[in-house]
């Protein structure tokens, strides 16, 4: 046995202390007491790991002892090996806690085999338990570690997270109070898409990859982390935040994710320069300068500056602005004329909002939609645009004026509203109006979402006999395979596909163009451009096979008065656009 393990032989009989101790010396250090007390008095002191304890003795006797020790915390787990001549004293022994027993006359072997067999069994036990101890504290602390570690970061990438970043950036700046530093904020453009045409595993995977560029390029420059969604966040040394110096990394991440489709990301900065700021408001003007300039195809990185602040104090101000101004009666539709390509003829119009408003004058949507759509009230005004349209389409008919259909802008948002539906049927039939007189534009990106309410809506709307059109068509949320998919009744092509000014239609829009156009056709969807501004793009529309146009060419957005009169001038036979001159 292991000579480090300590027995302690009680017994008051000299000579039988000296067998046992003679039977032990070698393997065990000894210990030795005449007598119960003095037994106690040795283990209060000395580490003891097995007791061979007499039973018979003068004064304390075994079963005293035994049950003093089991009485004591520190002694009731010591093994205890009683020595008794008396074959009652075994079961008794056994009973009051003993492990097991030696009976006198000593056989040397036996005494020798069961005391080994009870201190193995015991420090075994031992072994096993302070291993358990040793696992539940390892568990212990790394169930911490990971609370702690989930408390600060990000489930998906394991970057810091928003209150983690902001701590974390605090710190560094603090430590480092002589360079300059800049906030930055980036996300990916339009990272819905992503996630809506290749699915969110997919869309994990290019935040993952983006995390990788970012513990690769930053550790060692700045701090990283992750904000919300697609957004993260750096702050560096101003000398490395420039779109360059993330462009290699995050695009070498970017391409391992094998999407055919490029990504884009916009970079929103903001240059510290009061170091007592704290750092959620320097993230907060990293992320306004990001937002200006969102949704903008050419530019992809902006600077905080001043006047992005006075525009989100204005922006704010708008919000307020806006139920008030809509009770007050400063929004109107506007209304374009839309019309039939090969005839010339008007052939149906398109309602647009504009706010009338008291100290800017007359306000175009692109001013204030975004931000009515970020708090829901454009949902309030669209309502009130279709029920202005649904009063003149009235007023038409009590002049007696043959109208042709008007088509209003649905938000995407409204589909959120499990109402719409009968809204707008309830709308009509207020008015009088058949429901094919007022078409509705859906904006392409709402397909995208493929939203189940916006399929069962256009289903219910259509049955009715509304007309649905897929507004901004070719924009990029959607594939051309969509159509197949969504019984629009006809689409409206996105703008940009005129914007690029050279011969009224560049090159890879035009390919595109003469792809989308015999695809719809051959679904039997009617065509319409808008924003035709040039003779060039009236000519090669045409050649393609577009049906409908729409644009400052032929007409802008006309307060209704002047669309009636139009109107009036058409049925008439009097306007058509081939006679403007
Ligand atoms: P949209 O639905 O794509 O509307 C077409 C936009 O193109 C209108 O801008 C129109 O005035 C403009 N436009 C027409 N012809 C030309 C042209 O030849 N050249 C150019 N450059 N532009 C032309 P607008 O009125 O500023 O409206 C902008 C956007 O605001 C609309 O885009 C639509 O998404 C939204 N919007 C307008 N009115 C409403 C509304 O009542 N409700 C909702 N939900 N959205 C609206
Ligand atoms: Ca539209
Ligand atoms: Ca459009």
């Amino acid at each position: 046995m292991d000579t480090s393990l300590a027995i302690l032989v009680v017994d008051d009989s000299k000579v039988d202390r000296t067998l046992l101790a003679n039977m032990f010396s070698g393997s065990y250090s000894l210990l030795e007491a005449r007598s119960g007390r003095e037994a106690l008095e040795i283990m209060a002191h000395e580490k003891v790991d097995v007791v061979v304890l007499d039973i018979g003795m003068e004064g304390m006797d075994g079963f005293e002892v035994i049950s003093a020790m089991k009485a004591d915390p520190a002694l009731a787990g010591v093994p205890i090996v009683v020595e008794t001549s008396e074959h009652a004293h075994e079961e008794a022994s056994l009973l009051a806690g003993a492990d097991d027993f030696i009976v006198k006359p000593f056989n040397p072997v036996v005494v020798r085999k069961r005391v080994e067999n009870i201190v193995i069994k015991h420090v075994l036990e031992r072994e096993r338990l302070q291993m358990e101890v040793q696992k539940n504290e390892l568990l212990a602390s790394r169930r911490a570690s990971e609370l702690l570690f989930a408390a600060e970061h990000d489930s998906l990438t394991g970057l810091y997270n928003r209150s983690a970043f902001f701590r974390k950036t605090a710190a560094y700046l603090a430590e480092r109070p002589s360079e300059d530093y800049t906030v930055v904020q980036f996300d990916i453009e339009r990272f819905k898409v992503i996630n809506e045409l290749y699915g969110s595993e997919k869309g994990d995977e290019v935040l993952l990859a983006i995390a990788g560029a970012l513990r690769e390029s930053v550790q060692d420059i700045g701090t990283y982390g992750r904000m919300e969604a697609d957004r993260f966040a750096m702050c560096l040394p101003r000398a490395y935040a420039t779109e360059k110096a993330f462009e290699q990394p995050l695009a070498a991440a970017l391409e391992r994710t094998g999407l055919d489709r490029q990504i884009v990301l916009c970079y929103g900065m903001y240059e510290v320069v009061d170091r007592s700021m704290p750092v959620d408001i320097m993230c907060d003007r990293a992320n306004l300068a990001l937002r200006s300039i969102k949704g903008n195809y050419n530019e992809h990185l902006a600077l905080y500056d001043g006047v992005m602040h006075q525009a989100f104090v204005a922006e704010r101000e708008l919000l307020d602005e806006g139920g008030r101004a809509l009770l007050d009666g400063q929004f109107e539709p506007f209304i374009q004329p839309i019309f039939d390509l090969s005839t010339g003829k008007l052939a149906s119009a398109e309602a647009l909002v504009r706010w009338r408003h008291p100290a800017k004058g007359l306000v175009a949507p692109g001013a204030f939609m975004p931000f009515f759509e970020n708090n829901g009230f454009i949902v309030k005004l669209d309502g009130y645009i279709r029920e202005s349209v649904c009063k003149i389409l009235f007023r038409m008919a009590e002049l007696g004026i043959e109208c042709p259909p008007v088509s209003v802008n649905v938000s995407r948002l409204e589909f959120y509203d499990p109402n719409l539906c009968q809204n707008l049927i309830d709308l009509v039939t207020r008015y009088g109006i058949d429901p094919s007189k007022l078409r509705l534009e859906i904006t392409e990106s709402a397909y995208a979402d493929n939203m189940p309410q916006l399929l069962e809506a256009m289903d219910e709307l259509q049955r009715f006999g509304f007309t649905v059109l897929m507004d901004d068509f070719g924009a990029g949320y959607s594939s051309l395979s969509m159509l197949r998919d969504v019984s629009v009744d006809m689409i409206k092509l996105d703008m940009r596909f005129l914007s690029h000014e050279d011969e009224g239609v560049q090159s890879r829009e035009r390919n595109i163009l003469q792809a989308i156009i015999p695809m719809a056709k051959s679904l039997g969807l009617p065509i319409i451009a808008e924003g035709v501004e040039t003779g060039g793009q009236a000519s090669f529309l045409k050649k393609v096979g577009c049906d409908f146009v729409q644009g400052y060419l032929y007409a802008r957005p006309l307060p209704q008065d002047e669309h009636i009169a139009l109107v009036s001038d058409a049925v008439r036979g009097a306007f058509a656009f081939g006679e403007e001159g």
